[in-house]
């Protein structure tokens, strides 16, 4: 199971981000969202589209978000960009597959007894850029693409892809 935790959701500023952070998890082989705080907005939103769009996909709050990473049973990889590259550490990280495995990602500045308590920080890159895009890059790395090929159960909504135009069923 793939647990991503959210740190340092700002809830006025970093709604849309947030909820993007869930729609990444949610898409590229996640199975669990935490939003670190009180607001409900991300947390319903990514709901509501799993309710939609199918799949098993869970979001929720955590108020104390340390003692979740800290009696967290597996895995945790915080990703950031003063970590290890992720081309070094990805064959090793994949050795964990089939445990259950939290991914670390802030918004702003994150504590650093993160950085002590996660089995691996890891870098998309040692320069700065984004939680959504290292998420993503993440992932797919992480599952080996395979997220490409994961089935959303009792879904509403599905596309019916094609070359042009929009095609969709409802059900
Ligand atoms: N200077 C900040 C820091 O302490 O890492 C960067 C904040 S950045 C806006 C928000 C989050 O994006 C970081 O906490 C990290 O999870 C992720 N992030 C940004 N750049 C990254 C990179 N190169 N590799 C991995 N994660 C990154």
């Amino acid at each position: 199971m793939i647990t991503v935790l959210r740190y340092g959701h700002r809830a006025v500023r970093d709604k849309r981000t947030t909820t993007h952070v869930g729609l990444v998890a949610r898409t590229f082989g996640a199975d669990r969202f935490i939003v670190v705080g009180s607001d409900s907005v991300p947390v319903n939103t990514v709901n509501n589209v799993t309710e939609r769009w199918g799949g098993d996909f869970k979001a929720e709050k955590v108020k104390d978000w340390r003692s979740f990473l800290k009696n967290f049973k597996g895995i945790r990889i915080h990703l950031t960009m003063y970590g290890k590259p992720l081309s070094e550490v990805i064959e090793k990280l994949q050795t964990y597959k089939k445990e259950d495995v939290l991914i670390f990602i802030g918004a702003e500045k994150v504590p650093a007894d993160v950085y002590e308590t996660c089995e691996f920080n890891v870098a998309v890159g040692n320069q700065p850029h984004s939680e959504i895009a290292a998420l993503a890059i993440f992932l797919d790395r992480f599952t080996g693409g395979k997220w490409e090929k994961k089935k959303f159960k009792d879904a509403k909504l599905v596309i019916k892809p094609q070359e042009r135009g929009k095609k969709m069923e409802s059900f």
